[in-house]
């Protein structure tokens, strides 16, 4: 039996523990008692052009090819619309021959990896990141590295980037809009590290990927803009996913779009395609490429999150409790009034509140909450909110 693979499916994620335990305290406490913030599943139905989609597509389309393969990379008219798409909202250049369909976010990035690294190589990131992050990274024989962000605001930190890349360095791996922060990187960070690594690659005379892991680019408030990477450096790869954007995550379905001004970008579109195969993807869901060709420029009523998040964060603060602005996706870290994150998320336990600790996201000292949920269990959980900040005199 191969170790590593038992060690991942035998440890629980901390996130299914809290998920199991709030299931269970439901049962003794009652459902509308318990304050599950632990997992980022949409709490945002799809558009209604889904399900109308959805219909006509099964009415109209010859039934065969609807719910039959589609070729390994995805079906060329679905490429197309996308390609399409990319071009007219980001103003970037597009091709269908360099988009990959996949079944989400998590298989854009373990196929991208996989295409690029080879053993020992190193992937940097900023924490905190997403959890996966690591197990896809050495999946693809590679390791993670993990810088801190500036402290204040959640922002790349360039001193300890400048020094991290070297001669090692497959890619950098950004999420912005982040999961767990819910920072955005705006255009002059963008442009900063686009320079930066223009440079190391010049030092090291190596092309530097850039891997950019969007499934939250819509999900912005106040009008906030997510600068699209490869009008910034152009060898980019972008891995996508309409889970969160159109409330589509058990649906499993994405892209990977390798920009074409990429440093061997045809070549590494072919190891896209091999890693792909190799990992056994075959194609990603053919119906639902077919829907998501439909419904580009469509995203799921944000605003929903927006009021969750100005509610919430507004109120903790006002407990005094502390935490950098989302401005995106829909999660608040917030600073864990002690140390142990997780001593403190036993605490919220005692009123029912279920936070997830940031350690799993690689910083201690934060939690996590997310405000997937419904408004009214927002406002049920504030009194237990006000009652953990009085514990610790807030
Ligand atoms: N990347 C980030 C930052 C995420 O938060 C998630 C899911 O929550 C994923 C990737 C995986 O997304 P998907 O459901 O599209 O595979």
């Amino acid at each position: 039996m191969n170790q590593r693979m038992y060690a991942l499916g035998s440890r629980r994620s901390v996130i299914r523990e809290i998920f199991e335990f709030g299931k269970q305290r439901a049962q003794e406490v009652g459902k509308e008692n318990v304050f599950d913030f632990s997992l980022g599943n949409p709490s945002v139905n799809p558009p209604c052009i889904v399900a109308d989609t959805l219909a006509e597509l099964v009415r109209e389309e010859d039934q065969t090819a609807l719910h039959g393969y589609t070729s390994a990379q995805g079906d060329l008219s679905v490429r197309r619309a996308i390609a399409d798409y990319i071009r007219t909202a980001h103003g970037a250049e597009a091709d269908p021959d360099f988009i990959y369909m996949t079944c989400g976010a998590a298989a854009s990035l373990t196929i991208t990896l996989s295409a690029l690294c080879n053993e020992g190589d190193e992937v940097i990131t900023f924490a905190p990141y997403f959890t996966e992050y690591k197990v896809f990274t050495e999946t693809a024989g590679a390791s993670l590295v993990a810088l801190d962000s500036d402290p204040d605001t959640f922002q790349i930190d360039f001193d300890l980037l400048e020094k991290a890349v070297c001669e090692k360095t497959a890619a950098v791996l950004v999420n912005s809009p982040n999961n767990p922060s819910g920072v955005v990187y705006g255009e002059e960070t963008v442009k900063r590290l686009a320079k930066l690594l223009e440079e190391k690659s010049v030092q090291f005379g190596k092309t530097i990927y850039l891997i950019t892991d969007e499934p939250y680019r819509e999900l912005v408030y106040g009008g906030v803009k997510v600068p699209y990477l490869t009008n910034y450096y152009p060898h980019t790869i972008v891995c996508y996913s309409y889970s969160k954007s159109l409330s589509l995550p058990g649906e499993r379905i994405g892209y990977i779009f390798v920009n074409p001004a990429a440093k061997d970008a045809k070549s590494l579109y072919l190891a896209v395609c091999g890693a792909g195969r190799a990992l056994g993807y075959v194609c990603a869901p053919s119906l639902f490429q077919k829907l998501i060709a439909r419904c580009q420029g469509v995203t799921s009523d944000v605003s929903v999150y927006e009021r969750n998040r100005d509610t919430l964060a507004g109120a903790l603060r006002g407990y005094g409790f502390r935490c950098v602005q989302p401005d995106g996706a829909f999660y608040l870290f917030v600073k864990s009034p002690e140390p142990d994150a997780y001593a403190f998320c036993e605490r919220a336990k005692k009123y029912n509140l279920l936070l997830v600790p940031g350690d799993d996201f690689g910083c201690k000292g934060y939690v996590r909450i997310a405000y997937c949920v419904s408004h009214e269990m927002i406002e049920r959980s504030l009194p237990a909110f006000e009652k953990l900040a009085k514990e610790y005199s807030l």
